[in-house]
């Protein structure tokens, strides 16, 4: 199982099934909320 991690905070945002993939990055809800607010 592989974990999908937000690289703003660290937090786990979701598992999914992958044999080859144990973790990826991406963003939360929460701070892609944020970044899209700070790019405007
Ligand atoms: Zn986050």
């Amino acid at each position: 199982m592989g974990t999908i991690i937000c690289q703003s905070c660290n937090n786990t945002i979701d598992h999914f099934e992958n044999e080859k993939v144990s973790t990826l990055y991406g963003k939360c809800t929460c701070c892609d909320d944020k970044q899209k607010k700070a790019s405007k």
